[in-house]
């Protein structure tokens, strides 16, 4: 499979060097080239095949031939290893919990199945070192910490804003070891972030051969697609149209349910609920792509205010708006609709949700208010625990501590403390 830049300034190339770029040189998204339907016999079949070759086939025209196949497969297996369970809400809503993975958000899908095709590829050049630096406002740092923990010829250096994340997250990042180094920035979020971009374009860190691991990468996107394909074999005996609705941020995640919708996977509409940081529905409202400054909101994983994936959600249209707004709608809740939300799923449903959850279930129920063929699915991404204090507080309720966060809150947090970029850089290099 050959990937192109969409920024259209930068060669094609192979999945391998999609991967350890990252972004492609024109600073462009890499982005399949084409992208073939699956046989409609394989949607016939899917309730009699297995959950591991039902995703190796998803994912197996991406590789090409870069992975061999009983390697691929056991990246898949090992990517997969963990419950996806479908909780049914009420007759047509059903919540699809992705946060069972080691750290308890569905980031953990694309963070394994990264981590383990850069593993395979330094294997075939022992020589080669890799560095994976990250920014994260939370989640992000956490999932790829775990999914390249103990990754042979791979270096973790994750970058936090001080005090801005919780301390579970912090504990997640810090409590590792081995080849993960957190570093602690004195600042905000757009901080680091502005200290990744910088270091990627750093002659002088050539040398540590640098690689994203955000959903830019399109080794974290695209495997995002294979909870898509087990909820319809699960669901596929109800004999319904599906609808997902997708907690949205980058976009990244609801990009890749339309990937699987063009593989051929029956989804009959895809709904990127936002929270108060409302650029694509805006967009697709009133035509103008306003970025305006991100807000800070109870769902922080979605604080993003300009989207990376959405150029991508494009392509895959070929600029087609309107063929896009049949298939694809976005819509926004602030914090006091999320609370509600929560509220609702909890007082008449019993079932806990945190604020990422709570929007994606709001924006299927308003969906399906005009819709009464259908059966909706929400992604629920990440453990209520993740959230604690906002959920105990307003449902009023107890959490329980699962025992994977249990055991790293006596461990010692492991960190180093930047201020500058030439800090962080002296580190990198040390
Ligand atoms: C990252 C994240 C999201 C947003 O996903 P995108 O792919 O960036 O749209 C939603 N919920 C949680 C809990 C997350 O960690």
């Amino acid at each position: 499979m050959l990937y192109k830049s969409l920024n259209l300034q930068s060669p094609d190339v192979h999945f391998k060097k999609a991967l350890t770029d990252g972004l492609a040189s024109d600073k462009g998204l890499y982005f399949p080239k084409n992208i073939e339907r699956l046989p409609t016999s394989f949607f016939e079949q899917i309730e009699d095949l297995d959950d591991d070759y039902i995703c190796f086939k998803a994912i197996e025209q991406f590789i090409g031939d870069e992975i061999p196949e009983e390697i691929l497969k056991q990246i898949v297996k090992e990517t997969i290893n963990f419950e996806f369970p479908i909780i049914p809400i009420s007759s047509s809503i059903y919540s699809l919990e992705l946060f069972h993975g080691p750290t308890l958000a569905f980031k953990d899908v694309g963070a394994r199945f990264m981590s383990r095709c850069l593993a395979y590829f330094n294997r075939e050049q022992p020589s080669q070192k890799n560095t994976i630096l990250v920014a994260t406002s939370g989640d992000t740092g956490g999932a790829v910490a775990n999914g390249f923990l103990g990754v042979s010829g791979v270096n973790v250096v994750i970058l936090y804003p001080q005090n801005k994340v919780s301390d579970i997250q912090e504990r997640q990042l810090t409590t590792l070891g081995q080849n993960i180094k957190a570093v602690e920035v004195i600042g905000t979020f757009d901080d680091c972030q502005a200290m990744v971009k910088k270091a990627f374009l750093d002659e002088e860190l050539q040398n540590l051969n640098l690689t994203s691991a955000n959903s830019i990468n399109v080794a974290r996107w695209l495997p995002q697609m294979f909870y898509y394909f087990l909820t319809y074999k699960k669901l596929k005996k109800e004999n319904k149209p599906l609808i997902f609705s997708v907690p949205s941020g980058n976009f990244g995640n609801s990009c890749a349910g339309i990937v699987a919708k063009k593989l051929g996977l029956p989804i009959r509409h895809i709904i990127a609920a936002t929270n108060s940081n409302d650029t694509i529905p805006n967009y697709l409202e009133k035509g103008n792509f306003d970025v305006k400054p991100t807000i800070p909101t109870l769902s922080n994983a979605m604080d993003v205010s300009n989207p990376s994936n959405f150029v991508r959600i494009k392509a895959l249209y070929n600029d087609d708006l309107q063929h896009l707004k049949a298939e694809f709608s976005s819509c926004s809740y602030n914090d006091e609709e999320t609370v509600k939300g929560m509220k609702e799923l909890f007082e008449q449903f019993k079932y806990v949700s945190e604020p990422h959850g709570a929007i994606g279930y709001l924006g299927l129920k308003n969906y399906l208010s005009n819709d009464s063929t259908s059966i909706g699915v929400f992604l629920a991404t990440a453990h209520p625990v993740k959230f604690l204090d906002t959920v105990e507080k307003n449902l009023n309720i107890e959490l329980e501590i699962p025992s994977s966060i249990q055991s790293i809150l006596t461990l010692k947090k492991e960190k180093y403390t930047v201020k500058t970029y030439e800090e962080l850089k002296k580190f990198l290099n040390s």
